[in-house]
């Protein structure tokens, strides 16, 4: 692995939207009624073990994957199944629980100092109910626990718009984030903490633990999988594990206290000025308890890289921001007059290239779909230095084997080449369709 304390990169993305959550951070009470929602699990084959009108308590186990059957995701909160959500095909969509908080807690063994050996670490991980926390590349994955990590990326930052920032709960989790790197160095030698350079945060005390790497870049080459692209010396590293910082504090305090811990840190955005911050909250919490459905669209996890939240308005496992997106179309009056100025744009064509203006986000194309003009626009913004336009061709010829040896596997799947393209095309939709395809043959 290389060593670099920084990597940086000429900013060529550079857009900016109005709703950028407060950097103050609020306390929620935890929620009536809370759900485990599998939107962000999408890899995972549930099976049940429990039902409908069954008392649960917090850190007791909800289901187990049928493909990797030692993990389990377990309630963060006590109380009874109130329903169980089904979507097309009668999979598992969402468990809900109406939420009792005089029952008390599982008990775990408290672990005070790090486990002794990979082995442990990864029981003790299993066991607490952690371990679907895990992603694995190149699919994004949760890891196989029989396997070895060749190494472990811990995101301290992502910087994409409208994501937490680790500085707004800083005091609050840095010896939890310093626990969690303890008890990961006990999986794996090659630990590397990316941490975004712009964000003001120290990270001395980091640095005996793990590789530190500063990126000063676009907010894309922050992902573990550019990092890798950015660090590797070996496509061994092509496989490498990777989690966020809030994943320590959750490992670390759960060890510590032998609970299961149940908060997260999460960014509402896009709302309104007043509920537009950083928020402590329940695991599964329902956001209609702070935020009531308004006339806009609501994305799970990151404006680029998220997922459109269908019906349901329990906060899924594993994500830490929900943006609102305007969804009308507005049409203007004779707008070449304003030559784009208000319009954040990647191409020249408009004033808001060099203005850079503070627009909501939006989901209004501002056209239709076109052909590939061959801009070359999406291949500078890659991260990873792929060719979109290119790896689409392949996409849609349906030779995967040439969108691999083009480099598909190293999509990180960051949404910007979609965002910058003229011609409306979905680049990164069809690359994450065509990486999940792969992967379930390759696991059939
Ligand atoms: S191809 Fe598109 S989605 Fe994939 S890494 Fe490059 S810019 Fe991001
Ligand atoms: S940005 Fe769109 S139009 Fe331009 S080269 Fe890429 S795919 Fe083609």
């Amino acid at each position: 692995m290389k060593k670099p304390e920084r990597i940086t990169i000429k900013k060529v993305f550079d857009v900016r939207f109005k709703g950028e959550p407060s950097p103050e951070c609020r306390v929620l009470p935890v929620s009536p009624r809370i759900g485990v929602s599998l939107a962000n699990l999408p890899s995972i084959k549930p099976k049940l073990v429990v039902a409908e009108s069954d008392t649960v308590v917090q850190g007791q186990a909800l289901f187990y994957d049928k493909t990797n059957p030692h993990v389990y995701v377990h309630a963060p909160v006590s109380g009874t199944v109130h329903r169980l959500v089904y979507g097309p095909r009668r999979q598992l969509q969402c468990i809900e629980i109406a939420t009792n908080s005089a029952l008390p807690p599982l008990a775990f063994e408290r672990l005070l100092t790090p486990p002794t050996s990979a082995a442990d670490t990864k029981s003790a991980l299993l066991e607490r109910g952690l371990w679907a926390y895990w992603r694995q590349l190149p699919f994004n994955t949760i890891p196989r626990p029989q396997d070895t990590p060749p190494a472990i990326v811990v995101q301290l930052a992502n910087p994409e718009p409208f994501h937490p920032r680790l500085s707004a709960v800083l005091p609050r989790v840095a010896n939890d984030i310093t626990a969690g790197l303890r008890i990961l160095q006990t999986l794996c030698p090659t630990i590397i903490v990316v941490a975004d350079a712009n964000e003001s945060i120290n990270l001395d005390d980091w640095s005996d633990m793990a590789q530190v790497v500063r990126v000063d870049a676009d907010f894309n080459h922050c992902s573990p999988g550019a990092a890798i692209y950015h660090l590797k010396d070996s496509d061994t590293y092509n496989h490498a594990w990777y989690c966020d910082w809030q994943f320590l504090v959750k490992i670390a305090q759960t060890f510590a206290t032998g609970v299961y811990a149940n908060q997260s840190y999460i960014t509402l955005s896009g709302y309104s000025d007043t509920a537009d911050a950083h928020y402590q909250v329940t695991d599964g919490m329902d956001l209609t308890t702070v935020a009531p459905p308004i006339a806009k669209r609501m994305v799970w996890g990151g404006l680029f890289s998220g997922i459109a939240a269908a019906e349901s308005f329990f906060l899924p496992v594993g994500i830490d921001a929900v943006s609102w997106v305007d969804t009308t179309e507005t049409v203007s009056l004779m707008p070449f007059l304003a030559l784009g100025a208000a319009k954040p744009s990647f191409t020249r064509a408009y004033l808001g290239h060099f203005l850079k203006p503070f627009t909501p986000p939006s989901t209004a194309l501002g056209g239709s779909y076109r052909d590939c003009v061959s801009c070359g626009h999406c291949e500078t913004v890659c991260p990873v230095h792929l060719m979109p336009q290119s790896l689409l061709r392949q996409v849609n010829a349906d030779d995967t084997d040439t969108a691999i040896r083009y480099g598909l596997l190293d999509c990180t799947q960051c949404g910007v080449c979609t965002y910058v393209c003229p011609a409306k095309i979905d680049l990164s939709a069809q690359f994450t369709a065509t990486k999940d395809r792969l992967y379930n043959e390759v696991n059939a």
